[in-house]
């Protein structure tokens, strides 16, 4: 063992031992601590401080109030720009769940069948040991990791660093494949970069604001709580299946036939170019492909359009006039579109339309995708996935160059390909071209589309990590090696919100046990694998962060100007790009109001495509449509953290359950609250019947939260983004003997 490592593992150790004891500032104060030990030396132990909240991409700013150095409760912040002094469920209980049981307190290593505690240093030399010994075997690429959306930025870059430069891995991807990567291409292909446009203060500034396959009631409260504040009476429209709770209180629901979406955006193009609705100074000025565009939307007739959404032409009619009359249009979603098998398009359909009627750049407008995950946004730009860091480009030899130049390492150690993508990953362990798979803070034995296919691979895998702060997730319980990781508000860092915000993440508890930061895991992982001495300069989240800042300088995400963490926390967050030499003179900021976008001729493009067959539609043997999405505001993706509290499980339905119209209930003879079997060519499941209006015939709705619903999902995928389309598969339905009340 060199001195560095020894240095370091020593450092892990007094702090893990230390943490246990009373919080001191000698611990605050010790050297190289990579978010370990107790608080750092910003947060004082008897004061209230702020940070970003953990879940969502909303990105609240919560106050967490310390007494002799120990979290003792929390409240929304009061002068934040994101939240206005309001939280969500999840965000009051955000500190609750960081104190579970199940919390992973020490390193796992199945042994005889079991997994059972081992030291650290026994679980990073079996680490090293196993990944490197497969990769002897069959090559560098037999290794790879799966990451989130869930960890600080600063963790995500030197994941991706250590992983790509340092260990030799091509191919890693995130869980934000499953929730944003239809919007990151569909900006990409349209703007030149993955670029959300729009500030929350967008929510509040329309005249109409149009939301597509999104549920921000439920899925982003305090987004939907700053459009309830709008002062301008403004058309609210909500396209989806399902009368969710935005729908019911919409000024207009279009309750389309499911995956119709691209139809009607078509549709109302042509609607919009046949009155001339349109903006034609924006269209000459700022963008590309308009001629093709409008001969491509030639077909899609009012009659055709009414056809396939299912939707009355006056409807139709009605909702093309709104969005002309509207002074201030903006356009939003979330997965109804993103998960789809055509996505991108239909994602680019809605930028169409704010681009051809001029509703961007100014307040109140936009074609604005909203994250999921808390630094699903950070993950976009930072962690060296999709992208090389800093929104660079793998394939390009002038961005390696540059990006070897700025790291100081050598520009052959960073891959010229981009990554698999999360299933072709999957499909290279089925095929047993990857033997080794390091899964960090994602849940993808529960979460991953056609679940029980994943299962099966696990038996493909030589060795299987999973690094994350519960030891009793479904992919944990099956690994062979388990490292436990502190949790939010554990540690240090940056989190990027749905509004390009970039918020800090503080200290506020000591991590269970001998769990460490992901950042320390990422470290200690680079010294044992030999590759310390390449991230000597990552010392600490916030050199990270100055890493981070010089290798954005001159891209759109230039962050240059936000001098350090002392700034950020200063300001409640602050947007990109931010570059030197700015004022901050405005903490809402959008982009593209002088109409230049990325590209190398600064014009937006116009992109279509004529929309493909659903890849399972209903037939005799399954006459139903599967809808999925958000159950309840208190409820988070996989439910790891979530069920932890004990307030948050009082606020959903513990039983997983599908809604039904009441025609099919009554067909079937169903009742409310019926035991029924859910079946689909992947898979059969027993779900409690809720009969409701909210779905239409033929429709059912199960909620993702629960751990058999992706045992029906079918794994279908957008071409470009590569986003499983999670909405929309062919289901039969049964009561089972006995399942009544
Ligand atoms: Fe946290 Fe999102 Fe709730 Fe805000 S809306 S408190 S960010 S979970």
């Amino acid at each position: 063992m060199n001195a560095s490592l020894a240095a370091l593992l020593d450092t892990a150790r007094n702090l893990i031992h230390q943490k246990s004891g009373p919080l001191t500032r000698e611990l605050v104060q010790t050297p190289g601590a990579f978010g370990l030990g107790n608080l750092p030396d910003s947060v004082q132990p008897d004061q209230t401080t702020s940070l970003v909240c953990g879940f969502c991409s909303t990105g609240c700013s919560l106050n967490v109030h310390l007494k002799d150095g120990k979290a003792i409760g929390l409240t929304p912040s009061r002068n934040s720009t994101v939240n206005l002094g309001m939280a969500c469920p999840k965000g009051w209980e955000a500190l609750s769940v960081l104190e579970a049981d199940d919390r992973a307190t020490s390193p796992l290593l199945r042994k005889d069948g079991k997994l059972q505690p081992v030291s650290w240093d026994s679980a990073l030399r079996e680490f090293c040991q196993r990944f490197q010994n497969i990769q002897q075997i069959h090559g560098s690429e037999s290794i790879a990791f799966l990451s989130t959306g869930q960890i600080v930025c600063e963790e995500m870059a030197l994941l991706g660093a250590v992983a790509k430069f340092g260990m030799g891995m091509v191919h890693g991807d995130g869980n934000t494949r499953q929730c944003m990567a239809t919007a990151a291409t569909a900006y990409k292909q349209s703007f030149g970069f993955d670029a959300p446009p729009f500030s929350y203060a967008d929510f509040e500034e329309s005249d109409v604001l149009v939301f597509v396959g999104a549920n921000p009631c439920l899925a982003h409260p305090i987004m939907w709580e700053r459009v309830m504040r709008n002062p301008h009476s403004p058309e609210i429209i909500v396209v989806d299946p399902r009368a969710t709770e935005t729908a019911m209180q919409a000024t207009l629901h279009c309750p389309i036939a499911p995956k119709s979406d691209l139809t009607l955006f078509y549709g109302l193009a042509r609607i919009l170019i046949e009155n001339n609705w349109i903006d034609p100074e924006y269209i000459a000025n700022y963008t590309n492909g308009y001629e093709d565009f409008v001969a491509h939307v030639e077909s899609y007739s009012l009659e055709r359009v009414s056809q396939k959404t299912g939707l009355a032409p006056d409807t139709i009619l009605h909702l093309a006039r709104t969005i002309h009359e509207g002074k201030r249009v903006s356009f939003w979603w979330t997965m109804g579109v993103n998960q789809s098998y055509e996505g991108t398009r239909v994602a680019q359909s809605l930028i169409n339309l704010a681009l051809m009627t001029g509703n961007i750049g100014r307040p109140g407008t936009g074609a604005n995708s909203i994250t999921g995950q808390c630094n699903a946004m950070g993950s976009r730009l930072f962690s060296n996935t999709t992208n090389l860091l800093g929104g660079h480009n793998f394939e390009s030899i002038a961005d390696r160059e540059k990006l070897a130049n700025l790291l100081n390492i050598e520009a052959s150690r960073i891959p010229d390909r981009n990554s698999l993508a999360y299933h072709e990953i999957l499909e290279a362990v089925e095929r047993g071209e990857i033997r080794g798979l390091w899964v960090i803070a994602t849940n993808p034995a529960h979460s991953w589309i056609n679940q029980n296919r994943l299962q099966r691979l696990r038996d493909k895998l030589d060795f299987l990590v999973v690094q994350d702060m519960y030891h009793s997730t479904e992919t944990a319980a099956i690994a062979d090696l388990v490292l436990p990781a502190a949790a939010w508000g554990e540690k240090e860092g940056t989190f990027i919100n749905s509004e390009r915000r970039i918020s800090l993440v503080k200290k506020v508890a000591p991590a269970p046990g001998q769990a460490l930061s992901d950042f320390a895991i990422f470290r200690l992982v680079a010294e044992y694998w030999g590759c310390g001495e390449m991230f000597a300069e990552w010392e600490s989240p916030e050199a990270v962060f100055q890493i981070l800042k010089r290798i954005s300088a001159g891209q759109p995400c230039d962050i240059t100007g936000i001098t350090d963490y002392q700034m950020l926390d200063t300001a409640g967050g602050i947007q990109w790009p931010f570059m030197a030499g700015e004022t901050l003179k405005d903490n809402q900021r959008r982009l593209f109001a002088d109409g230049q976008y990325f590209h190398a001729d600064r014009k937006a493009r116009f992109l279509c495509e004529a929309p493909r067959p659903l890849p399972e539609a209903p037939s005799e043997k399954f006459p139903f449509t599967l809808l999925t999405g958000r159950g309840s505001a208190a409820q988070w993706h996989t439910q790891t953290r979530t069920s932890k509290s004990a307030v948050l499980r009082k606020l959903y339905p513990k039983h997983i359950f599908a809604e039904i119209h009441p025609d099919d209930a009554e067909r079937l003879e169903i009742a409310g609250g019926d035991m029924i079997e859910v079946r689909s060519l992947r898979g059969t499941i027993s779900v409690r019947a809720l009969v409701t209006a909210c779905v239409q015939p033929g429709q059912i709705f199960i909620p993702m939260h629960y751990e058999t619903t992706n045992q029906l999902t079918h794994d279908a995928f957008d071409p470009y983004s590569k986003q499983p389309s999670y909405k929309a598969c062919a289901v039969a339905l049964r009561r089972l003997k006995g399942g009544s009340r």
